[in-house]
């Protein structure tokens, strides 16, 4: 099963994704997580990054797909990924329906989580992220992550200056995907205006 997450910033892509790797065992792949990592770690890939990402801008299309070249190669995805922030430009699509005509693993749906912009603006700017683990809460949480007791703390971008800009780049440059996949009959909605187990409910049954 090879999956695409559609949806804006903050949409619960994240969240759906971490759901679908404990409870199916999928292969997890989120751009957003590797860059990061990448940053954190000062790798080149980091340090070309991290300007794009503190503004809410794309990385550039060739970083993210040679990225992706590189990680979809890897063993663990033989079984299926769920990916998560990539594509999210059109040139990005193409360029994944190339790698994966390769490997000979199509894709089998995208899966868009939808919900109302205004909505996400208060979900990002209290969004908080373990700092050790990598998972998502929310401020009311308090600073200790629930999982594995580190720290948590607030994404750069998740200020509401780069919150709006984020949804911008989100409607510019993502949002026609929904139409792409559209057109390749992948699409499938999820209203994600819900709390997140009820989603994950939607979310399992289009999988089955
Ligand atoms: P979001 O919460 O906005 O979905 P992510 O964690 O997926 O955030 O990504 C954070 C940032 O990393 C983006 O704002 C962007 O700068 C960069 N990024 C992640 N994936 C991509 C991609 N496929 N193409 C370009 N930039 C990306
Ligand atoms: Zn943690």
């Amino acid at each position: 099963m090879n999956i695409v997450l559609l949806g804006a910033p903050g949409a619960g892509k994240g969240t759906q994704a971490a759901k679908l790797v404990s409870e199916e065992g999928l292969c997890h792949i989120s751009t957003g997580d590797i860059l990061r990592q990448a940053v954190k770690d000062q790798t080149e890939l980091g340090m070309k990054a991290k300007a794009f990402m503190d503004a809410g801008d794309l990385v550039p299309d060739e970083l993210i797909i040679d990225l992706m070249r590189e990680r979809i190669q890897q063993p663990d995805t033989a079984k299926g990924v769920i990916l998560d922030g990539f594509p999210r430009t059109t040139t990005q699509a193409v360029a994944l329906d190339t790698m994966l005509s390769e490997l000979g693993r199509p894709l089998d749906a995208a899966l868009l989580i939808d919900v109302d912009p205004e909505i996400i603006v208060g979900r990002l700017t209290s969004r908080r992220m373990c700092r050790e683990c990598g998972a998502i809460g929310t401020a009311a949480d308090g600073d200790t992550c629930k999982k594995c007791g580190g720290e948590m703390y607030q994404r750069d971008d998740d200020n509401e200056t780069t919150v709006r800009n984020r949804l911008e780049v989100y409607e510019k440059s993502t949002s026609p995907l929904i139409d792409y996949y559209r057109g390749c009959d992948l699409l499938v909605t999820i209203d994600g205006d819900r709390d997140p187990e009820v989603v994950f409910v939607d979310v399992k049954s289009v999988l089955k």
